[in-house]
């Protein structure tokens, strides 16, 4: 069974004057392991199909299932558990917390999850796990390089432990050494077997996925 799978997903943004078909019967199968790289050119629906696979929007129709569970059919609550727990997101500009020190960071999920700090010292043990050394956990975002601020936010990514990584863009804003390291990381977590869906427009970075699927106005035009 996959874990994550369209079915005939369409999405349509009503606009004041207009309507824009962003998605156009996207039927798809993503099973455990599976690296992907999803390509294309700007405005092709990249960002939409990674907000439907996100479970952060609903297609206008069309069924998106997650482990097999259909997300039309869950509450909020389910849905808010998906999002929290299965999935992880990992996005061009790292999305870091200005005002939270690094460790503080990677510990925010569970914070919001518990209510809580976390004293099991995992936080901590995530930032060594993708380079960081323990001098910098005190640091700020703005006090180090963007590629170990994308460190910090694959650590951060990681900390409830989800089976998908979903990657918009991860090397983005960052050189192609650092780009590099970052790509190796998530190679790392993908051997672990983690399933990972990456949108890039970058061909060097799309040959660390195993599989490259290429939309062209909302339509799947190459997967293999
Ligand atoms: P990509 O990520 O490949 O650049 P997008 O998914 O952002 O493509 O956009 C696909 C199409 O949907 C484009 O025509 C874009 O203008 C349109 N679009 C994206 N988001 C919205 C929105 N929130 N409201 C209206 N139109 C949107
Ligand atoms: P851009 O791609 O325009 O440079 P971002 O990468 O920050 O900007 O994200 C644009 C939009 O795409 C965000 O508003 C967010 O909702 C969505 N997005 C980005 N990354 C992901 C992701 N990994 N999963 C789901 N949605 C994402």
């Amino acid at each position: 069974e996959p874990v994550i799978s369209l079915c005939n997903v369409t999405k349509v943004y009503v606009l004041p004057s207009d309507e824009v078909l962003a998605l156009d019967d996207i039927s798809l199968d993503i099973y455990k392991g599976e690296f992907v790289a999803i390509m294309g050119p700007s405005g092709s629906g990249k960002s939409t199909l990674m907000n439907q696979i996100g479970c952060l929007d609903v297609p206008t129709s069309g069924d998106l299932f997650i482990d097999g569970k259909n997300i039309r059919e869950l509450n909020d609550d389910e849905l808010t558990e998906i999002r929290r727990d299965k999935i992880g997101y990992i996005f061009q500009k790292f999305n870091l917390i200005p005002l939270l020190d690094l460790r503080e960071n990677v510990e925010y999920p569970l914070v919001l999850k518990h209510k809580k700090r976390d004293e099991s010292g995992y936080p901590a043990k995530l930032l060594r796990m993708v380079g960081l050394e323990d001098k910098r956990f005190k640091h700020k975002p703005v006090e180090i390089s963007g590629g170990q601020q994308q460190r910090v936010a694959v650590g951060r990514a990681l900390v409830n432990d989800p089976a998908i990584l979903l990657c918009d863009e991860p090397t983005g804003n960052l050189d192609s050494k650092t780009s590099a390291q970052i790509m190796d990381i998530l190679t790392e977590l993908n051997r672990m077997g983690r399933t990972i869906v990456m949108v890039t427009h970058e061909d060097d970075i799309a040959e660390y996925a195993n599989r490259k699927i290429v939309i062209s106005d909302g339509r799947i035009v190459d997967d293999n």
